[in-house]
């Protein structure tokens, strides 16, 4: 059975997999696109210029590789911060005065968090909601 730690990390492999195979500089919006070079000739993606359409070259160029890159690091950290050994998290029963561990039946809200912008994917325990 997976754990929510292991879906966790295979969901980020993949991201790190995709972004690590196109980086090469950073994506620019342009008039009619998004651009890894700031010319036209080298555009990711076209984008027709409208008023509705003129954000998502903006959100796309802001998403580049290196930045889901850093994304994926960041996450990471946070990941090992809540699977190394010794760390436990800690979680306040309501109306008890007693602590109580997360564990993987009831994982942590840091883990459910993380494994949320995942949850239309295969593999995603519905359980699993934050
Ligand atoms: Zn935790």
């Amino acid at each position: 059975m997976t754990t929510i730690a292991e879906f966790i990390t295979a969901r980020l492999d993949e991201d790190e997999q995709i972004a690590s195979a196109v980086i090469e500089r950073a994506w620019t919006d342009t008039d009619d696109g998004v651009s890894n070079d700031g010319t036209r000739t080298n555009n990711v993606c076209w984008i027709p210029d409208s008023a509705q359409t003129w954000p998502i070259g903006e959100h796309i160029a802001r998403h580049d590789p290196s930045r889901a890159l850093a994304d994926v690091a960041a996450k990471r950290r946070t990941l090992a911060r809540h699977t190394g050994e010794g760390h436990q998290c800690v979680k306040e029963i309501v109306g008890y005065s007693v602590q109580a561990w997360y564990d993987e039946d009831d994982p942590c809200p840091d883990l459910r968090d993380l494994a949320a912008p995942y949850a239309e994917l295969p593999g995603y325990k519905d359980e699993w909601r934050p």
